[in-house]
């Protein structure tokens, strides 16, 4: 088993009920455990600008599955959960599963590259690791996770409370 973070993201359609859908949709996967979430978190959209914020979380999995396999099975999930893929680039969807770190492997495949390569500057992504990543875990180049928060200021994030359900 290797332990593997996930991003989530989502601005369409409910964006607190798609996370929660994919999440139990990652626990459900073959060979793989769902060890740990974070909190949910609303965040200022990259990209296109004239498009609803987004809510994000990391997870942590343990999973037998290599990473090729894995990407398939997330991919499935965003599909399953209405993603359409289009053009533009950063444009509004109802679910993104990235995979930002797999073990302390550093993968550079046509389909997929890890770690994430803009995990490093993204609030979104820093701040709910650091709730479930030990702070000494360290990327490929070196850099601790605690380094990456303290040049990564919390802009355009808002943590969500405990009780998110109306949302
Ligand atoms: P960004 O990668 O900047 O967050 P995005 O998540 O919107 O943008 P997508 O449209 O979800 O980008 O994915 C584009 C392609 O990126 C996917 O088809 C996938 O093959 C590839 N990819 C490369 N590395 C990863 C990764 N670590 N996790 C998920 N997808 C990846
Ligand atoms: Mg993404
Ligand atoms: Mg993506």
């Amino acid at each position: 088993m290797e332990r593997v973070y996930v991003g989530l993201g989502s601005n369409l359609a409910e964006p607190l009920q798609q996370l929660k859908a994919a999440l139990a949709a990652i626990a459900e996967l073959p060979d793989t455990r769902l060890a740990a979430t974070s909190s949910f978190y609303a965040s200022d959209p990259l990209g296109p600008p004239e498009q609803p914020r987004y809510v994000n979380a990391v997870a942590a999995l343990d999973t037998a599955l290599q990473p090729l396999q894995l990407l398939d099975a997330l991919q499935r999930i965003e599909l399953e959960q209405g993603r359409v893929r289009k053009a533009e680039r950063w444009g509004p969807r109802t679910l993104d599963l990235d995979i930002l770190l797999f073990g302390s492997r550093l993968i550079a495949e046509e389909r997929l590259s890890v770690p994430h390569y803009h995990m490093h500057a993204r609030p979104f992504v820093l701040y709910p690791l650091a709730e479930i990543a030990p702070a000494d875990l360290r990327l490929a180049d070196g850099r601790t996770l605690s380094e990456l928060l303290q040049a990564c200021p919390f802009a355009g994030l808002e943590r969500l409370g405990n009780d998110v359900t109306a949302r």
